[in-house]
């Protein structure tokens, strides 16, 4: 089973501009020291942003951890692909733009061309979306949670990247400006399903069930995805 971020449809790469530049904004090196520990990006460039985003999320992930009496598995492999050859999972090639978690190899892997192409429309905010979305789903691997459909274990990831953020914000690692959050919800639209046929293998959820369990999770914490 590989846990896919985005559905068949892709974002139209000719529409209108839903740019907000600079709606993440890391926050100063003196003050975020003491909290980011080993989080040394400065999320100031797509790499940087990338990696930034990943290093936060696993950060809060281990305390999260911690906190539960458990302990976190960092992922193997954080791997940047274009279009198919990406590494495979259970067998199968990756597919172009896309993101995805592979159990097997217990690694993420994304379409680097994919991201750069949203965040050079969206903003450095999908980072906050995409990437927190993929660790959720690391971690209901290694919490063992069985799901009956697709549909209720992406619309949990989808919580847990909105708590995700919420922390790291909660944390003095990022600041949002006004709106930023709205934007980032707002953007939903490239990536959920068009239809309302939730039963499917494979279905993420329609564009604003995705964003309302998003919200959810920012608003209430980790505690009310579960
Ligand atoms: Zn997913």
């Amino acid at each position: 089973m590989t846990a896919l971020l985005y559905g068949s449809h892709s974002p139209d790469s000719s529409g209108t501009d839903h740019s907000i530049d600079s709606s993440i904004t890391l926050v100063s090196s003196e003050s975020a020291t003491t909290v980011t520990r080993w989080c040394y990006d400065r999320g100031d460039t797509f790499t940087s942003d990338i990696r930034l985003a990943r290093c936060l999320t696993e950060q809060f992930w281990t305390r999260q951890f911690n906190a539960w009496g458990l302990r976190y598995q960092r992922i193997r492999s954080f791997k940047a692909y274009v279009g198919t050859r990406g590494p495979r999972c259970y067998g199968e090639a990756s597919s172009p733009d896309n993101a995805f978690y592979c159990p097997e190899s217990h690694i993420i892997a994304y379409d680097q061309n994919y991201m750069r192409r949203m965040y050079k429309k969206i903003g450095d905010g999908v980072m906050y979306m995409v990437i927190p979305h993929e660790f959720a789903h690391s971690v209901q691997a290694q919490l063992g949670l069985r799901y009956q459909y697709t549909v209720q274990q992406e619309l949990q990831a989808d919580c847990m990247a909105g708590a995700t953020l919420a922390a790291v914000v909660r944390a003095g690692q990022v600041q949002l400006e006004p709106g930023d959050l709205q934007e980032i919800i707002a953007n939903f639209e490239e990536i959920g399903d068009p239809d309302d046929a939730w039963w499917e293998p494979g279905k993420h959820g329609r564009p604003d069930v995705r964003a309302s369990h998003y919200a959810k999770g920012y608003q209430r914490g980790m505690n009310a995805c579960f």
